[in-house]
């Protein structure tokens, strides 16, 4: 298939990219550069710079009868909770209408499958764990409202239009996969923080709440191998049904607590971490666990790097060498 790949420079975009060239698709690349690394970029994809929305129309094309891409997988998001609170604009213009453009400009040349990244921060707080795509959608914060909205958007066009859809709501995604990997200017995320101790680039971790319900205190998540998602990903653009918009929610099915976490960075990394305890920060759940029990059954998906240490030893491959290429790149 020929796929173009928004946000193929970010994260998770740019582990997609290079799985689905493996595989022997054409990939083309769009991304602006805000966040991610053009070095991120995979070698044999075509990479156009630019804006999402200013780009769909002309990367796409306008002739339906004629259409260029089997298909588009949308990555490129604005995605930090926090700063979704504070400058909600930007998510609502960056996320929504940027969509929105998108899915005109794939209707007007009539590129039939659409793979969105979606998130657990569409449910919000939750009743109860392992959470369901049926459960309800409350989100807690303007990114993950941004991401319902869009969802609903994308539903109403599976049934108006046709569309082929699918909807990946992530639980928290780690690791890497070849080369690529969480590399951001503003990271917030656990794993890569407490990595970053390891390496001596920030004296300590900070353990946001330790008074959570949870066996330690500490709140507990699901983390989800980079590459395991990258391969729902695939699964996903092969099963897209025209005039559906199917959603699956994707994690590894077990819930790790911070202190867990750290302890896994510990052994890991042979280092010891310094962690200091702080006060919740606000409008974390204190469970946050997948039920994938839809993506295993309907897209055949079945994770195979659910081993948290096996999770943080990618992680720690992928900043060592990091740290090793920015080292002799300086000298
Ligand atoms: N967390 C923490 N210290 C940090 C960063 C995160 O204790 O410096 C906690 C956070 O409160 C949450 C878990 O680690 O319970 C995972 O947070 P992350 O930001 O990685 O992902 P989220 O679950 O918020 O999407």
């Amino acid at each position: 298939m020929r796929l173009l790949v928004t946000g193929g420079a970010g994260y998770v975009g740019s582990v997609c990219a290079t799985l689905l060239l493996e595989r022997g698709h054409e990939v083309v690349v769009v991304d602006d550069l805000s966040t991610g690394n053009a070095d991120a970029v995979p070698a044999g994809a075509e990479f156009v710079r630019g804006d999402v929305a200013a780009l769909a129309a002309d990367v796409l094309g306008t002739d339906p009868r004629a259409p260029r891409f089997d298909g588009v997988l949308h990555f490129a998001a604005q995605s930090l909770v926090g700063e979704s609170v504070e400058v909600p604009e930007k998510y609502w213009q960056g996320n929504v209408v940027t969509t929105l453009t998108l899915l005109e400009a794939m209707r007007a040349s009539g590129t039939s499958r659409l793979v969105f990244s979606s998130t657990a921060a569409t449910y919000g707080e939750p009743d109860h764990s392992p959470i369901t795509e049926a459960d309800p959608t409350r989100p807690t914060n303007p990114y993950g409202a941004t991401k319902l909205a869009i969802d609903h958007a994308i539903s109403s066009y599976a049934v108006a239009h046709g569309l082929a859809a699918t909807s990946l709501r992530y639980f928290n995604v780690a690791g890497a996969y070849r080369g690529a990997g969480e590399n951001r200017v503003v990271e917030t995320h656990l794993i890569p923080l407490v990595l970053q101790v390891a390496l001596g680039q920030r004296d300590k971790i900070s353990i946001f709440g330790t008074d959570w319900p949870t066996p330690d205190g500490t709140a507990i998540r699901d983390y989800i191998h980079v590459l395991d998602l990258a391969e729902a990903h695939l699964l996903a653009v092969n099963a897209s049904t025209p005039g559906r918009h199917d959603i699956y929610n994707l994690g590894s099915g077990s819930g790790f607590s911070v202190r867990e976490v750290i302890s896994a960075c510990e052994r890991v990394t042979g280092l010891p971490i310094t962690a200091e305890d702080a006060p919740r920060r606000a409008g974390d759940p204190a469970v946050l666990v997948a039920s994938s029990d839809r993506a295993i059954a309907e897209l055949g998906w079945s994770p195979a790097h659910t081993d948290l240490d096996e999770i943080v030893a990618d992680a720690w491959q992928f900043l060592k060498d990091l740290g090793d290429r920015s080292h002799a790149a300086r000298r």
